[in-house]
């Protein structure tokens, strides 16, 4: 098969570049894919400062890739963790983390697995 060299230079410009554990799964890459996302449309000039938080044995958390969906806040319920994950802080400010404070080892016991697998970013990955 002939490869079409401009249509390769046309897709890699609009390539959402992401070096992350979830590249191939996730849906918010997805759909900016599938929208043709400009990438440069809304920037202004700074690019924000992700952190990354290995505390967890099992889980890579990078809060600055949340979408603030929610689904990870629910899962932990089901399986009775005496903590699990909340929403802190209001408005823009508004971030993913665990209650009182804690830990994200201390959040996220029985639960981890189960709330990497429903977060549809690259925020909660196995680090296996
Ligand atoms: S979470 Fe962000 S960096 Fe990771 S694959 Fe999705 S869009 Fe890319
Ligand atoms: S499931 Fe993922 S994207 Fe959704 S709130 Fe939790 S960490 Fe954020």
């Amino acid at each position: 098969m002939a490869i079409d060299i401009g249509r390769a230079i046309e897709e890699s410009s609009r390539c959402v570049l992401c070096n992350c554990a979830k590249a191939d799964v996730c849906k918010l890459r997805q759909l900016a894919m599938d929208y043709d996302v400009n990438l440069h449309r809304f920037t202004s000039g700074e690019r924000m400062r992700y952190q990354r938080n290995v505390e967890h044995l099992l889980v890579r958390f990078e809060a600055g890739k949340c979408i603030r969906c929610g689904n990870c806040i629910k899962v932990p319920g089901d399986h009775k963790e005496a903590l699990g994950l909340t929403f802190i802080g209001r408005g823009f400010d508004v971030h993913l983390g665990v209650p009182f404070h804690e830990s994200m080892r201390d959040g996220l016991l029985e639960a981890a697995r189960a709330a990497v697998a429903v977060c549809p970013t690259g925020v909660l990955t196995l680090r296996e």
